[in-house]
């Protein structure tokens, strides 16, 4: 497998800790799953004696920085963002695995605890010139088929506009907010996160139940070799012709999933089954693209779903994709993690 082809989406499973509740009430049984990083492999019990391996792009332990975590999963698309192609990294699993850990934690106390977003960015800043080119951000939640501005929680029903010719999808109604330092950015995301835990208030419901997403627009303008150097007839010619910057623009979008476990049915009713719903609606329609560009298919069918259409320029083409598949150890949910990783080996 080339780790270099852009189009595929690269997946990395990423395992957590025990947590304290965890620690006692698991004492007595083993974790649900048993990894082999260095193989980049997992093993999933199915009893005592037998087990089922997949292979992962990566394979992050409980013991996996958020630095490393960073390094193996994000830069690399980030680092594509900055030559002028789009990225996005997305981390999918139950509620309580960890996506917004690895994502969006911002570290204030202890910079080693910075996740995804805040690490993104501070390589962006570190390596555009902000005479010439510029970084802004967005900041949105997707709930039951409506994008709300995170930014702006009055704006809550934003749409989403394509090119006809190039296939760029835009947010022309959504707020975008130029970062020119790591401290405006932070600042920004806690203003989104507290907006985003009001609206949910609002709408009773849970952050779980809905899918943020954090873009980052780079601008850069780039001289060409051809326009720095002008040949010699250019040169003699009467038209002084002078060089002129071309301007690449280039997004990464960040998304923390909503949580993929099952609502069953039975236990659900009206509001709680439409959002349940919606949230299988999205998820397995983001599961149906993956698996296209896995298999190389001409048709993405990004139609299906908000979240897909907003994605549709991260897919395929020139664009870079990671997938973070975020599990826990327990055995008491081995069911729901043996679904998460069935949804990632499919990427694959
Ligand atoms: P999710 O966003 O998937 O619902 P969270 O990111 O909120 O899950 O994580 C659930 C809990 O587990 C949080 O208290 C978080 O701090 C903790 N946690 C998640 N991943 C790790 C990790 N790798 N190391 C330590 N604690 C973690
Ligand atoms: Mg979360």
């Amino acid at each position: 497998r080339d780790d270099g082809v852009p189009g595929r989406v690269r997946v990395a499973v990423r395992l957590r800790p025990r947590n304290a509740e965890e620690l006692v009430a698991d004492a007595d049984f083993a974790d649900c799953v048993e990894l082999q990083p260095e193989l980049k492999r997992l093993k999933l019990r199915k009893n005592n004696w037998d087990s089922e391996t997949y292979e992962f792009d990566d394979v992050l332990t409980e013991f996996a920085s958020q630095k490393r975590v960073y390094e193996v999963v994000a830069k690399p698309v980030v680092e594509s963002v900055l030559d002028g192609y789009n990225g996005t990294v997305m981390a999918y699993g139950q509620t309580g695995t960890g996506k917004t850990f690895t994502l969006g934690r911002l570290g204030e106390e202890d910079t080693s605890a910075r996740g995804i977003m805040v690490r993104s960015m501070e390589e962006i800043l570190a390596n555009v010139s902000l005479e010439t080119d510029s970084v802004s951000v967005s900041y949105l939640q997707l709930y039951m088929e409506a994008i709300q501005d995170l930014l702006d929680p009055a704006n809550d029903n934003i749409s989403i506009v394509e090119d006809p010719k190039t296939g760029d999808v835009s947010l022309p109604g959504a707020t975008h907010v130029e970062i020119r330092d790591e401290h405006s950015f932070l600042e920004l995301l806690r203003l989104g996160e507290a907006h985003r835990i009001a609206a949910n208030t609002k709408l009773n419901t849970e952050s779980s139940r809905s899918h943020a997403i954090l873009m980052v627009h780079v601008k850069r303008s780039v001289l060409g070799v051809e326009d720095a150097i002008p040949s010699e007839i250019e040169k003699s010619s009467h038209f002084v012709k002078l060089p002129k910057p071309l301007i690449r623009r280039s997004k990464l979008v960040l998304v923390d999933l909503a949580g993929s476990e099952r609502v069953h049915k039975s236990g659900s009713e009206g509001h709680m089954l439409e959002e349940a719903k919606s949230i299988n609606l999205s998820l397995s329609a983001l599961g149906k693209c993956i698996n296209a560009l896995a298999e190389n298919s001409a048709h993405v069918p990004v139609r299906d779903s908000k979240l897909t259409r907003l994605l549709r320029d991260s897919f395929g083409g020139t664009a870079r994709t990671s997938l973070i598949v975020a599990i826990g150890p327990s055995p008491r949910h081995r069911g729901e993690t043996a679904s998460t990783i069935l949804f990632g080996q499919r990427a694959m």
